[in-house]
């Protein structure tokens, strides 16, 4: 295997995981932005919850003063018959007074009990609201599940088919180059690049010129002194990949047969 060859390959297994990257990124992303709109849905759900509690509260209160009411009115009713049989003036005065006690009462009672009733109408409002706001919220999570279910499933095909024959191509590579590829990308997401006019196109810098020399005449295998990734020519692999077409037009894929 020529110094070419094996940075040939290990080009392609670098093009492979750089393609797999964005997949695995939008895979990574999709469960995430699913998991962001159910936590919405379970948000409002318990807002929802709360609102019911509150207007089944006011509710509650509401019908209790309507029975505090009841009892001031039927109090208003049975001070009226005693002061009509009032003996005297100061037992008038008395029925009097305790009829205008029971008014007064029976007012705060009603201005409490529309105060309720405002409350109720004001948190029927907004649940409402929730609830059409929430329904639409479901239904869009289910929607977006449904994409991210079939877009996965999308991605992980995609994906096995940019890794399909990477272990063919990895093989061709050194064992101590493929580790310290896999080391590198790990920390830095690639780890062979392309030089071009003598710039390594990973870290824009000038590649030394001794190096240069090498890798054009196939000598040896460099690393990028600033980035430290595999250096490569972009023209080897056009050239391959030439050879490649050329040979995709015979009847038997050589590939196979190897
Ligand atoms: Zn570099």
């Amino acid at each position: 295997m020529s110094i070419r060859e094996q940075l040939v390959a290990l080009a392609k297994v670098g093009r492979m995981d750089a393609s797999t990257q964005e997949l695995d990124k939008e895979l990574k992303d999709i469960p995430r932005e699913v998991d962001s709109l159910r936590e919405s849905v379970g948000l409002l759900e318990g807002l929802l919850a709360q609102e019911r509690a509150q207007l089944e509260q006011a509710q509650n209160l509401r019908t209790q003063h309507e029975s505090l009411m009841k009892e001031a009115q039927d109090g208003i009713s049975r001070a009226k018959s005693k002061a009509a049989k009032a003996k005297n003036a100061r037992e008038a005065d008395a029925v009097e007074r305790e009829l205008e006690m029971t008014r007064r009462s029976l007012k705060e009672r009603e201005a409490e009990r529309d105060k309720l009733t405002a409350a109720i109408e004001s948190v029927q409002k907004s649940l409402a609201n929730h609830e059409t706001e929430f329904a639409n919220l479901k239904e869009l999570l289910q929607q977006k599940d449904a994409e991210a279910q079939v877009r996965i499933a999308e991605l992980t095909v995609a994906r096995e088919k940019s890794l399909e024959g990477r272990e063919k191509f990895s093989a061709l590579v050194p064992k101590d180059v493929l580790a310290r590829y896999d080391a590198l990308r790990a920390r830095k997401g690639s780890a062979v690049a392309e030089v071009r006019a003598g710039i390594c196109q990973g870290c824009r810098m000038s590649v030394r010129p001794m190096q240069f020399i090498v890798i054009q005449r196939e000598e040896g295998i460099e690393r990028c002194a600033q980035c430290q990734r595999y250096l490569y020519l972009g023209s080897w692999l056009a050239e391959d990949e030439a050879l490649l077409e050329a040979g995709e037009n015979q009847p038997s894929d050589l590939d196979d047969e190897a």
